[in-house]
């Protein structure tokens, strides 16, 4: 069975890129070889040569990595999809693939601190030109664009504060620019987003998140037309961010709980959300499920639910700085990780200025909204009594 769209997406999730060998294996097997045999000399012209399809090396493409390509493709929507080694990988060979020196991308401020990295230093070196404008105003995107603009980048819900932009505006604003929507879905999955149906042209995952579910794997993925994965392929089998067929097969058993998995962690996450808005402690609390949070309507009519991830504000207290009241909560927790990982089982709690977001300056960080006293928390599938418990510094 392959991407086959008469099924509805728990289906698909289960079932959609499988295949088996003439063992008839039930569950997906891992193949751990770097290449591939022919049958002769001639064969091994025709893969070489593109005129016979079938695997020839593992940087190309491996089985395992194959049928985790196609049912991430069938939950997205994509006509295709690369896998990679990480999250930043997908990114790189998305940007390597579709953009040349000269070229001119536009982003939100408001992406994963690595990716403002990625553009804002390292790409630059290499001549590409980045302009970082705000997620929620529009207006921002249309005045930013050239027409070197080949693609626009947003993460939506942003990471931390969880704000939220319109795809189908923005997806319209990049067309009559001549640029591709690129939509880092990393917070959402496919079984609370599918971004390419809203208008978006390509989707990006960091599969070491809620993908593998687990926290045990690195890996990515770049989702989208034929034609527009052509070369991001292209650059991943000259420059090898490959998928290694073991992280594959992890990410392959994933997806399989996926939609349940979300479902449970988003009813725990609004659950948490709704009992930090009523505690003393807290000034404030950002998450899309949340009637409070200033997008709730957009976020509801692009979202299934308002996801895993909840940030607020911890007031300073009793002489403590913000700063202070915010690491003295995380030190009181004892069963919450404290690890700047999301999307695991286990829920974990980061302090994003001195984290995620330490080496953006201070400026920056308080013209994004990250302020000394907010605390972020990925929340997992414990018992949500448990969660709260271990939060009960914010009830004093
Ligand atoms: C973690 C993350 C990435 C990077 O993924 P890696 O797998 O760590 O390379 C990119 N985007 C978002 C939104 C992320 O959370």
């Amino acid at each position: 069975m392959n991407n086959n769209l008469q099924f509805h997406p728990e289906t698909l999730s289960v079932r959609a890129g499988s295949e088996s060998t003439p063992y008839g294996e039930n569950s997906e097997a891992m193949f751990l070889n770097s290449s591939f045999r022919f049958e002769s000399a001639a064969q091994a012209a025709a893969r070489f040569g593109g005129t016979e399809p079938g695997n020839i090396y593992s940087r190309f493409t491996n089985p395992t990595v194959t049928m985790f390509q196609n049912k991430l493709a069938a939950l997205e929507g994509a006509e295709q999809c690369v896998a990679t080694s990480s999250g930043m990988s997908a990114i790189l060979a998305c940007v390597m693939g579709l953009c040349s020196a000269g070229d001119h991308i536009v982003a939100s401020r408001s992406i994963f601190g690595t990716s403002v990295q990625l553009f804002g230093n390292i790409l630059k070196r290499w001549g590409l030109d980045v302009t970082f404008v705000s997620l929620t105003d529009a207006s921002e995107w249309q005045a930013a664009a050239t027409a070197k603009t080949k693609l626009f980048f947003v993460e939506t819900p942003s990471n931390p504060l969880t704000e939220v932009c319109d795809i189908r505006l923005l997806a319209d604003i990049a067309h009559q620019a001549g640029a591709h929507l690129v939509v880092d879905n990393c917070f959402c999955t496919p079984a609370i987003q599918r971004p390419l149906a809203l208008g978006a042209d390509i989707v990006i995952h960091s599969a070491t998140k809620y993908i593998d579910g687990q926290g045990r794997c690195l890996g990515g993925a770049v989702l989208g037309s034929k034609v527009l994965m052509e070369p991001v392929y292209a650059f991943l089998r000259t420059a090898g961010v490959t998928m290694s067929a073991f992280n594959a097969w992890v990410f392959l058993k994933g997806l399989e709980t996926l939609h349940v998995r979300m479902e449970a962690h988003a009813r725990n996450a609004l659950a948490l959300a709704t009992w930090l808005e009523s505690q003393p402690q807290v000034s404030r609390v950002h998450y899309p499920g949340l009637k409070s949070h200033p997008q709730h309507a957009l976020a509801m009519s692009q979202q299934l639910s308002g996801a895993g991830i909840v940030t607020f504000e911890v007031k300073s207290s009793a002489g403590k700085t913000a700063q202070e009241s915010a690491w003295a909560l995380i030190d009181s927790t004892q069963l919450i990780s404290i690890t700047a990982n999301l999307g695991d089982a286990k829920s974990t709690i980061t302090h994003p200025a001195t984290t995620t977001h330490s080496r953006v300056t201070a400026e920056a960080r308080a013209a994004a909204g990250i302020s000394d006293g907010l605390v972020r928390i990925a929340v997992g599938l414990e018992h949500i009594e448990d969660l709260k418990a271990d939060l009960a510094l914010l009830t004093r």
